[in-house]
């Protein structure tokens, strides 16, 4: 599917002491253009409200239309917040990979969970991935013209048939000629490379690394970084597929293999450049590598460095931890079990303050079949199963990384409402570092 017609974008939330609450806009009216341009998305909307002078059409919830002028300064925002980035609809993705994750899911879940989505505005705004092959002429000149940099992009093989065989897509081999497409109007990419043993491992790995090496010179390298990434298989894939899963001996190899690149992009390049996500380390039973290797952790949000970047902001906060609490309190800190290790010493130092006392639960998820799991991929039914009939304290320490961007929701489509009712305990978001301590202590 491509885009739908564009919709009036419907508006969520109203910040308070903005703009829009000055005017009197409210959850429920929806944007129709501004300065007669319709906006497709936020990207638009960004772009056409960088502007002193706005003329801003709204219809109301009773579908009556208003016309408000508004002067302000360029780069104050309005204060509006709407349901969705894409005004115009989501662009879905044209491949079939075997290793897909969407794919990978249970039958009979909500419509919304099969959409795939590869659009680039997405990528734009928050840094998700995609391939590159399904974009239009407009397209491609629209991410020229506004400077949609940097995009994210999963190359996975430069040798174009190795990529097609990887998308089941034949449009997928253009990959090199795009980066150079990248490269000549200085726009910047990050890419990723999902690792599927026996076929785009070995000598196909290399050939990619070192391809994509080859873009991360000059000023604004075509090819900020690389992110390489082990597969990532579920019970539910499809018996017919392809794929090997990653044992610790492939992982120990890809390892070795890439920290050898490592070495020569440090000497030629200035940079390590092509990062091994932490489950590499994981699988394999090894180290992590020390926190100096990561540079400024290009590639965090794909689980490149996040252990020792959580470490670390750990213990630069612990001066913070009183000595005591009071009241006493008790709290369930659910993790993943592949990072029950690497955590005990946050475990150490929260329990080491007087009156807190800290269980951490670390689970696998027998909802998607793994015996090693990463926190971000447990679900509510994973939780339900190992938290249910504990003695669970007076909250669970939930890390958001188990909920899907922006939402109260598991990937299993469960609220944390629902868990929160099905084990009867409260239940704490946490963000990151500041977040675990905050609520421990206050
Ligand atoms: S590009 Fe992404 S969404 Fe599309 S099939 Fe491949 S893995 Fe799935």
């Amino acid at each position: 599917m491509s885009k739908t017609s564009i919709h009036p974008a419907l508006i969520t939330k109203v910040l308070p002491d903005s703009i829009a609450s000055e005017i009197g806009f409210e959850p429920g009216d929806r944007l129709i253009a501004i300065n007669g341009n319709q906006p497709r998305d936020l990207i638009d909307y960004q772009f056409l409200c960088a502007d002193e002078v706005l003329s801003l059409t709204v219809l109301d919830a009773t579908g009556k239309t208003h016309q408000i002028e508004i002067e302000k300064d360029y780069d104050e925002d309005l204060g509006l917040e709407f349901d969705t980035a894409l005004f115009d609809g989501l662009i879905q993705c044209n491949n079939r990979c075997s290793f897909c994750f969407i794919d990978q899911q249970p039958p009979g879940k909500r419509q919304s969970l099969y959409l795939k989505d590869d659009d680039y505005r997405l990528s734009f705004l928050y840094g998700s991935y995609l391939t590159l092959t399904n974009l239009s002429q407009q397209e491609w000149e629209r991410i020229s013209q506004m400077r949609l940099s940097p995009l994210y992009v999963s190359v996975h093989a430069t040798e174009p048939e190795v990529r097609s065989r990887l998308l089941k897509n034949p449009r997928a081999g253009q990959i090199l000629q795009q980066l150079k497409w990248f490269q000549e109007r200085r726009l910047q990419i990050h890419a990723q490379v999902v690792v599927c043993p026996g076929i785009n491992d070995g000598v196909h790995l290399e050939r990619t690394l070192l391809d994509l090496a080859q873009f991360h010179t000059g000023e604004v390298p075509a090819v900020a970084s690389v992110a390489v990434v082990p597969v990532g298989l579920t019970r539910f894939r499809p018996t017919e597929d392809e794929l090997t899963p990653v044992s610790p001996e492939k992982a120990a190899e890809v390892i070795s293999q890439v920290l050898s690149l490592q070495d020569k992009f440090r000497a030629s390049l200035g940079s390590t450049f092509a990062w091994l996500a932490d489950e590499w380390f994981l699988i394999a039973g090894q180290e992590l590598p020390p926190e100096s290797h990561y540079e400024d952790y290009p590639q965090i949000d794909n689980g490149v460095g996040s252990i020792r970047s959580f470490l670390r902001q750990f213990s630069d906060a612990a001066g913070q931890l009183p000595q005591q609490v009071s009241p006493p309190r008790k709290f369930t800190w659910v993790v993943g079990n592949a990072v029950e290790k690497a955590f005990q010493p946050v475990l150490q130092q929260l329990n080491s303050v007087v009156g807190l006392e800290v269980k951490m639960v670390a689970l696998c998820s027998h909802y998607w079949g793994q015996t090693i799991t990463v926190t971000g991929l447990l679900t509510g039914q994973d939780l339900i199963q190992g938290l249910q009939g504990r003695y669970l304290g007076d909250a669970i320490l939930l890390p958001v990384t188990m909920l899907k961007h922006g939402e109260y929701r598991f990937l299993d489509d469960m609220t944390t409402e629902e868990l929160a009712h099905q084990i009867d305990t409260s239940i704490l978001p946490v963000g990151g570092v500041e977040e675990l301590i905050n609520l421990c202590i206050k």
